[in-house]
C-alpha cells in the first residue's frame, strides 16, 4: 500500500535497459517509423495552443491524424508525450512507446532467443534482444512475479535501445502497529523516530557521513575546476572521475540507509512517514529566489540531488518490502513542539536547536521534526499515542492543526 495523496498505487514499476539487435532491413524499418513519429510530433505542436486539457487535445488531433499509418496506440503515446512537454518547440528525440500486449510483445524463438515483437506502423516485426545481463534481469524479475508492461525504443549512438518497463502487483497491506518518522535533514541524512508500543520513541541519526563527505567532494571539485578552466586536460579527466565517484558514493549510502530504515519498519510492523517532496520543491524555488535577491549565503549542506535521491530510494525500498509509506505536508513539523504540541516560529532559536516557547522543551531540531512526523503518521493510521512523553495524555488541540494538514 502506498498512500500518495488521495490515490493509492497498486503496483510497483521498474525499468530495465536492453539492447536490440535488428538486421539491416529491420533497422531501416525502425528508422522509418522513428522519422514518421518525429514528423507527426511536429505536426501536433500547433494544436497545443487551442486545447484546454489533455483530453481536449486528444479529441482535436486523434481522428485528424488517424490515417498516417502509425499504430493507434503508439500514436496515442506520442500525443500524450507532446502534450506533456509543455513548452517544447521542437523534438530532436522521441522514443517510440509500445504497450504490451497491444503493440508489443516479448517472445522466445524456437531456438530460445529473446525477441520483441513491435508494431510502430501497420507492419509487425520481431527484433532480437541481446541476451546479456539485462535480459537475465528480465528473466529473474519474471520468476519473481513481474510482468512486462510496456517499452520505449530509441536509437542511442548507433545502437537501438529498449527500455523495458516491468510491473508487479502489490499484495494486501500489512497491519500497521507503529510509525517511523523520517526527517531528511541538511546535516544528517535521516533523523528517525520509531513510535511503537514496544519501542517508544526509539531515535537514531543515520548518514552523518554524507554531508561531510559531499563537502569534501565539493572542495576537491572546486580545485580541479580551477585547473580544468585553465585548460588542464588531466584535471578535466580527474574531474569526471570524481563526479562518477561521488554519484556512486551517494547512491550506495542512500540505498544502505533506506534498507536500514525499512528493516526496522519490517521488524516493528510500522509505516514510514515522510515529508511530501513536492512541497519541498516549492520551498527550494523560494529559497533560490531569495538568494538571487542577495540574501544570506547558505552553508554547504546536503545538496538537493542527494536529498531527492534518498527520498525516492527509501520510498522504493519500502514498496519492495511491502512497508506502507505516508507523505505529509512538512509545513509545521519544524515549528511544532513534539512534547506539548505548541506551534510557534520563535521556538526555532537556531538552525539546529529547537526550544519550545511554551514548555521550554529543548531538543535537536531534526529530532523534533522526525518525532512530529511519527506522530502525524499515528494520526493518519488512527493509532493511539504511545510514546514516552505523551502516554496517557489527551491529544492537545494543536495536534488537530496537523491533522488537517495531512495531504
Ligand atoms: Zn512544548
Amino acid at each position: 500500500m502506498l498512500i500518495k495523496g488521495k490515490e493509492s498505487a497498486k503496483w510497483i514499476e521498474t525499468t530495465i535497459p536492453l539492447i536490440l539487435n535488428p538486421g539491416t532491413t529491420k533497422q531501416l524499418y525502425l528508422q522509418k517509423a522513428q522519422a514518421k513519429i518525429l514528423a507527426f510530433a511536429k505536426q501536433l505542436l500547433p494544436f497545443k495552443q487551442h486545447s484546454a486539457s489533455a483530453l481536449h487535445f486528444h479529441h482535436l488531433v486523434y481522428t485528424k491524424f488517424k490515417y498516417l499509418g502509425i499504430q493507434s496506440q503508439v500514436q496515442e503515446a506520442v500525443q500524450r508525450r507532446v502534450y506533456a512537454a509543455k513548452r517544447a518547440k521542437t523534438f530532436a528525440h522521441l522514443p517510440m512507446e509500445f504497450n504490451f500486449p497491444r503493440s508489443g510483445r516479448l517472445i522466445l524463438s524456437k531456438r530460445g532467443n529473446a525477441l520483441v515483437k513491435l508494431s510502430p506502423l501497420k507492419q509487425r516485426i520481431a527484433v532480437p534482444i541481446l541476451m546479456n545481463g539485462g535480459w537475465r534481469r528480465v528473466e529473474e524479475h519474471r520468476k519473481g512475479g513481474w510482468e512486462a508492461h510496456s517499452c520505449k525504443v530509441f536509437k542511442r549512438k548507433r545502437i537501438w535501445v529498449m527500455h523495458l518497463i516491468m510491473r508487479k502487483a502489490l499484495p494486501l497491506p500489512q497491519e500497521v502497529e507503529g510509525t517511523i518518522g523520517v526527517d531528511i535533514g541538511r546535516k544528517i541524512m535521516a533523523a528517525i523516530t520509531v513510535n511503537h508500543p514496544n519501542f517508544p520513541f526509539v531515535e537514531q541519526y543515520l548518514g552523518k557521513d554524507l554531508a561531510w563527505k559531499q563537502h569534501q567532494f565539493y572542495n576537491r571539485r572546486k580545485t580541479l575546476q580551477k585547473y580544468a578552466a585553465q585548460g588542464d586536460r588531466r584535471a578535466r579527466r580527474a574531474l569526471n572521475r570524481l563526479r562518477r565517484k561521488e554519484t556512486t558514493y551517494v547512491q550506495t549510502r542512500c540505498a544502505q540507509l533506506a534498507h536500514e530504515i525499512v528493516d526496522l519498519a519490517v521488524i516493528t510492523r510500522s509505516a514510514i512517514v515522510l515529508e511530501n517532496l513536492t512541497h519541498l520543491r516549492r520551498m527550494w524555488t523560494k529559497q533560490a529566489m531569495k538568494r538571487k535577491r542577495g540574501g544570506k549565503k547558505t552553508r554547504r549542506a546536503l545538496n538537493r540531488w542527494s536529498y531527492s535521491l534518498f527520498h525516492t530510494t527509501l520510498t522504493r525500498v519500502a514498496q519492495l518490502h511491502h512497508v506502507p509509506v505516508v507523505f505529509v505536508r512538512p509545513q509545521y513539523t519544524s515549528q511544532t513542539c513534539s512534547q506539548c504540541g505548541h506551534r510557534s516560529k520563535n521556538s526555532r532559536t537556531t538552525r539546529d536547536l529547537f526550544r519550545c516557547v511554551n514548555c521550554n522543551f529543548t531538543v535537536n531540531a531534526d529530532r523534533n521534526a522526525s518525532r512530529n512526523l511519527a506522530l502525524l503518521g499515528q494520526v493518519v493510521f488512527g493509532l493511539p499515542f504511545f510514546n514516552a512523553y505523551r502516554s496517557f495524555l489527551p491529544v492537545p488541540t494543536e495536534r488537530r492543526i496537523l491533522r488537517s494538514s495531512v495531504s
